[in-house]
């Protein structure tokens, strides 16, 4: 975004209220402003602190009896099977009964499996970003990651015709032998980046994040590690990839579900392309989505990000704006990466700006726990699990208004403080939080609402989104 853009951007809001309200504590703040100023100009030192401190241990506390999560139990996998949904029909029946009891008046039955199935199939709307014009893009944006995953979905392992396969007939008997681990560590990142990753972290495998057993919901089929995988995974390579912040700032809308498929071929691409890379070096591989397991701690496990309020991996330089794939192989003599903590676990206990823009009240205004408050209901939390201190939130939430919505959401996204262009004051206002965290992390979000970030809903992104044709 240029100069002008923000000047432009700012001039619009200026008769917002929140913004009013925002630039009266933005001028309170003013001493914070000056710290950060003036500890700016310290240099390499705050650079460095900004790429977080590295942690020998996994950042979030988890419970000792911690057991691998069963991939039915994962949202969109229960969602996606039929054969999953008649056979707990006290999971519908559940969410149902909380569901009147929130709002008895504008209650309406919700079948997992039945309403998945309409997502995204319109009609179009006169609201703002939902006309044929934004679902043409958004069935564009999801096409190339259709096509490689061969019709199997983001969550299902071991489809035949994907580039997550479990093939491996790329593989040479000769094993390539790296100078030291470090050459290793160095010589994948490379490849990730030729193949246009935006950060990639390596990490050792750790069953805790891999579903056990899998369940692919498109052939109904249970997997296991011992009978079904190809081999014994030792490390896990982490690539990540980013979405467009003008798409993104125009949430909720079918701009978003544009980048975000657009966003997960990329996804798959690099990883397939890195799976094939590593099989050509003689060591076994597989690309993975969604499927075989967690994203996320993966993630933080590699150093890439920190676990957030709003359920994702915040990154410094583009906050939960990205999406995720890894690579499973038996390569172990690389370096590994180490988690990192650059400040996002403090500053989203005070900020919950994800929670204040979240239409169905999934993402919570409460402190990280062990488990969601309403976890006395087995039936009602059969997808939470409560073995990590974590911010809990209610998928099952989200989940309905992407179909009530007819589009995915990504308010949380929009509205963090943390997903931003690439912008000098971000920076200077990023290094002051991350050198001095407390009073100077509501200076930040105040910041954010000053210069017109994170407002969610505004009909005016979606016209802005259609002109920036003229870049290209
Ligand atoms: S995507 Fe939307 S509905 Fe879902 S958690 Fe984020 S803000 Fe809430
Ligand atoms: S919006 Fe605020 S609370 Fe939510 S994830 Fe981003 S930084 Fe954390």
């Amino acid at each position: 975004m240029t100069t002008d853009d923000n000047l432009e951007q700012e001039k619009n809001i200026q008769n917002d209220d929140s913004v009013r309200k925002s630039r009266r504590t933005f001028l309170k703040l003013g001493v914070a402003g000056a710290g950060i100023a003036a500890a700016a100009v310290s240099g390499v030192k705050i650079v460095k602190k900004m790429e977080g401190t590295p942690l020998d241990h996994f950042p979030l506390a988890i419970n000792d009896d911690y057991k691998p999560i069963d991939q039915r139990n994962q949202i969109n996998v229960f969602g996606k099977s039929k054969v999953l949904n008649d056979k707990h029909p006290e999971r519908n029946r559940a969410f149902n009964e909380q569901l009147k009891k929130e709002n008895p008046q504008g209650f309406k039955e919700f079948n997992f499996y039945k309403d998945n199935k309409t997502f995204m199939s319109g009609p179009y709307r006169d609201t703002p970003g939902f006309s044929q014009l934004e679902l043409a893009l958004a069935h564009g944006g999801f096409s190339s990651a259709r096509q490689q995953l061969g019709g199997g979905g983001m969550e299902g392992p071991k489809h035949p015709n994907s580039v997550s396969h479990w093939r491996q007939d790329m593989l040479v008997e000769n094993k390539y032998q790296f100078a030291s681990p470090q050459e290793a560590n160095l010589a994948i990142k490379s490849a990730a980046r030729t193949f246009g990753a935006l950060r990639c972290g390596i990490t050792k495998r750790d069953k805790r994040w891999d579903y056990n057993p899998m369940y692919n919901s498109h052939t109904d089929q249970v997997l296991t590690w011992e009978k079904d995988f190809p081999f014994e995974p030792k490390t896990v390579i982490v690539i990540m990839v980013d979405m467009d912040y003008h798409a993104m700032a125009a949430a909720p809308s079918w701009l978003v579900d544009a980048t975000t498929g657009n966003a997960y071929a990329n996804a798959i691409k690099i990883a397939g392309q890195l799976n094939v890379f590593l099989q050509r070096l003689g060591y076994h591989a597989i690309a993975s989505m969604n499927d075989v397991g967690i994203n996320a701690p993966y993630a933080i496990a590699a150093g890439l990000g920190e676990g957030a309020r709003n359920g994702q991996v915040i990154t410094p330089e583009h906050g939960p704006r990205v999406r995720i794939s890894k690579i499973y192989t038996d390569f172990d003599f690389v370096e590994y990466d180490k988690p990192r903590d650059f400040g996002v676990a403090s500053f989203c206990k005070n900020c919950k700006r994800c929670a204040d823009s979240c239409p169905s009240q999934a993402i919570t205004h409460g402190d990280p726990s062990w488990g969601p408050d309403y976890s006395s209901d087995p039936d009602y939390t059969w997808h939470a699990s409560h073995v990590i201190l974590k911010f809990h939130n209610d998928a099952k939430k989200c989940n309905k208004f992407w179909i009530d919505n007819d589009g995915s959401c990504a308010n949380c996204i929009a509205a963090c403080p943390y997903n931003k262009p690439d912008f000098w004051h971000h920076r200077l206002v990023d290094a002051g939080n991350v050198i001095s965290p407390g009073p100077v992390h509501s200076f930040m979000r105040e910041m954010d609402i000053l210069f017109g970030y994170g407002k969610v809903s505004d009909p005016d992104r979606v016209k802005k989104f259609w002109k920036l044709g003229k870049e290209v």
